[in-house]
């Protein structure tokens, strides 16, 4: 059938479908404290819309795990709860989104985290011809995110959270599925939180600002429960029973 259309009309197709790649995804950015939620809420979001989650804090932690050369880099700078440099987390981003180039759409767990973070997201999204469609900022208190943190424990293998008082395993310390051990984040003590809290307040929470004026922020309060939130993030996606 090709043979009856004109090399340039061709050629302008393709041009113009090279130029498409990239629109249409859903790019979604978690944004809130440590406690806010996003951990929680990414993970109904990517198992809903199959969306391809990047989470810099877990990929940091598996570098970490690894016993890697930047493993070994970062490993104090996340047990005080203070910030990776700009340039190693875009790498871990680019790279990710670089091995799932298909995906329908981005989440953005835990990055960016400084303004500068914000603007080279936006470069490497505006190369893949996307943006960020939607900013979900969870907003709690600090006496939520202190009880959040610091009653969190998590199954390492799969990820697994649970929370002392809030969502205990049946048997005190063990993961319900396979028995094994839980585990408490170095960074999930007080000590540590107040750091975490600090680096928030006064890098990450500028960036309210910045996505406030491209009007893509939605603001949700996460002192409610998990469920209610979702619902109320259901709503403003216009996904699941909210429709
Ligand atoms: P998270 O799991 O998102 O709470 O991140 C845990 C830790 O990883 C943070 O406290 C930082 O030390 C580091 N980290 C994660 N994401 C970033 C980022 N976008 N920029 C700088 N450091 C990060």
């Amino acid at each position: 059938m090709f043979e009856k259309v004109e090399t340039y009309k061709l050629l302008a197709e393709l041009r113009s479908r090279a130029s498409r790649v990239g629109e249409g995804k859903l790019n979604i950015l978690l944004f809130g404290a440590p406690g806010c939620g996003k951990g929680t809420h990414s993970e109904w979001l990517k198992a809903e819309m199959g969306l391809c989650h990047i989470s810099t804090g877990d990929a940091l932690r598996e570098e970490i795990a690894s016993g890697s050369e930047l493993g070994k880099k970062v490993e104090g700078i996340l047990t005080r709860g203070e910030l990776v440099d700009d340039q190693t987390v875009l790498d871990i981003v680019a790279g990710k989104m670089a091995r799932n180039p298909k995906a329908p759409g981005y989440l953005l767990d835990g990055y960016p985290r400084t303004l500068e973070q914000a603007r080279s997201l936006d470069a490497l999204l505006a190369e893949k011809n996307s943006r960020i469609t939607a900013v979900l900022y969870f907003k709690a208190s600090e006496d939520t995110l202190k009880f959040r943190i610091c009653g969190r424990r998590i199954h390492k293998a799969s990820g697994r959270t649970y929370h002392v008082v809030n969502k205990p395993p049946k048997v005190e310390g063990k993961d319900d599925v396979t028995g094994e051990d839980l585990m408490q984040r170095p960074d999930d003590n007080e000590q540590s939180l107040v750091t975490r809290l600090k680096t928030f307040y006064e890098q990450t929470a500028p960036l309210l600002d910045y996505y406030g004026e491209q009007h893509i922020l939605n603001t949700f309060n996460a002192d409610e429960e998990a469920a209610s939130v979702k619902r109320d993030v259901q709503a403003v996606l216009k996904i699941g029973g909210q429709q």
